[in-house]
């Protein structure tokens, strides 16, 4: 299967190129020839499975014969609009419209909140084809009067189950409300409540229903490693894996915001160059965070749930679960951050006993048991006086906080995964070891081009079963 083979326009053909993407990924193969015949779609795929472009490219097709140069506004009416649950994702949803449409003169932008709407206002009075926006951003412009939604053919729902997550179901319903009726849907998520199949069988006509990965299922390349340790030893065992493993890139996950503050504060006073991401910082500075770790300024981005959902950090190798999520489909959006196109990567879970309720939710709805991982020379050093300051316990250390700091870690016996069913591990699993890893190095991570899509169908094969 080529790019050639799907149909696209030469504009589009020469664009994919320039990103050295040699052939289309599963959602892509399947997605480009539905929306290019018009349908709907209910895509059930995680980020890293290429979903961003197997909608992009098809509605800068559908789009590009209303391409012109004219710069009269009134040349430009907004015809796709495509709603994202954070900025951050759809200011890389726009950065691609941008990247795949380069070659051909239709105008897009993006709004979200947080911002000086402004020159967002200005933007959209000059005219965009395409809009990508956050619903609560997009109502104030609604209100304001400073954006017309009466012409849009397409709408694009992306990482729905997100956006219900968020609340912002009300805020859809009274954007789907101005749209005209007559237009084509596309609906993506990561995972299918409930909720979302209600929200789907509102918005969309008999759409195709295409399944690139498993519900429910984490990538094929994650390989996952569980530690036990007591809460307030967190810390030093995360300070200790990232220095002994020469961890070079890490986003770490908790589940609060101050908590987030907090950790990247004390990594700071550890000597570790770590930042933090929350839904409290301003734009700017969720957006320097983020630049910082990714250019490699600060190995460390601590992340709440939220503010972490849809980044695209390329080649992320470590996911490290400081705190596990509440809830178990989270765990899979966190470690939907790592292991993408096709890369390997690591998902490093730090339990403490109060959170083993949690792991269990999680490896039920992975049908799988997560290996078990140890740290013995940390439980060694553990016995020595230590560099780092062990006083400074959590803020508000809670009674579990108490009562276990006293303890080293213990050591857990690894154990392999024993579930029946697909071994999500294989190939790049590493064997249960008890020592460390001196330093992981992934043969493919240090490839400079992307790698090629057949390696993203490494997802199972599409299914029709949702729950
Ligand atoms: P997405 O799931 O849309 O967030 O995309 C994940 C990553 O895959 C992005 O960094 C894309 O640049 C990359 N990608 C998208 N399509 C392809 C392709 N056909 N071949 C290789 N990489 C791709």
């Amino acid at each position: 299967m080529t790019f050639e083979s799907l149909n696209l326009l030469p504009e589009l053909l020469r664009a994919v190129a320039d990103q050295g993407y040699t052939e289309p990924t599963p959602i892509q193969a399947q997605a480009i020839p539905a929306i290019l015949q018009r349908r709907d779609i209910m895509g059930c795929a995680q980020t890293g499975t290429g979903k961003t472009a197997g909608f992009t490219l098809p509605l800068l097709q559908l789009l590009a014969p209303q391409a012109n140069a004219s710069p009269s506004p009134a040349r430009h009416p907004t015809r796709a609009l495509v709603l994202t649950p954070t900025r951050e994702l759809a200011a890389q949803v726009e950065e691609s419209v941008r990247v795949y449409g380069k070659y051909l003169a239709l105008r897009s932008t993006v709004v979200y909140g947080g911002v000086d709407i402004g020159p967002q206002k200005k933007a959209l009075h000059g005219g965009v084809e395409i809009l990508v926006a956050t619903p609560g951003r997009l109502l104030d412009h609604l209100q304001q009067r400073t954006v017309n939604l009466s012409r849009v053919e397409f709408l694009v729902l992306d990482e729905a189950d997100r956006m219900l997550d968020m609340g912002f179901l009300p805020d859809i319903k009274r954007i789907l409300a101005v749209l005209p009726a007559q237009r084509q849907n596309l609906l993506f998520s990561a995972t299918f409540s409930d909720d979302i199949r209600k929200l789907a069988h509102q918005l969309l006509r008999q759409p195709l229903m295409i399944e690139v990965a498993r519900r429910n299922a984490t990538a094929d390349l994650v390989s996952h490693q569980v530690y036990e340790v007591p809460a307030a030893r967190k810390r030093a065992l995360l300070a200790h894996l990232i220095r002994s493993r020469n961890i070079p890139q890490a986003l770490v996950f908790v589940r609060m915001k101050r908590d987030a503050n907090r950790l990247a504060r004390e990594l700071v006073r550890d000597g570790i160059n770590a930042a933090a991401i929350h839904s409290d910082r301003t734009q700017l500075e969720r957006e320097q965070a983020l630049a910082d770790f990714k250019q490699g300024r600060s190995p460390v981005l601590v992340a709440t749930d939220i503010a972490a959902r849809g980044l695209d950090i390329e080649e992320l190798p470590y996911v490290i679960n400081y705190e596990l999520p509440y809830a178990p489909e989270d765990y899979l959006h966190r470690i939907g951050r790592t292991a993408r196109a096709g890369l390997p990567g690591e998902a490093i879970s730090l339990m403490c006993s109060d959170e083993t309720k949690l792991l269990v939710e999680i490896e039920k709805l992975l049908k799988r048991t997560l290996p078990r991982a140890s740290a013995p020379e940390f439980h060694h050093e553990d016995r020595k006086p230590h560099r780092l300051d062990e006083h400074r316990t959590p803020a508000k250390p809670d009674r579990h906080d108490r009562h276990e700091k006293r303890h080293a870690p213990k050591p857990v016996a690894t154990s392999k995964p024993k579930a029946p069913g697909i071994d999500f591990s294989k190939p790049y699993e590493p064997a249960p070891s008890t020592a460390p890893k001196p330093q992981v190095s992934h043969p493919l991570r240090r490839q400079p081009s992307h790698p090629a899509a057949a390696l993203l169908g490494g997802f199972s094969s599409p299914t029709k079963s949702h729950k």
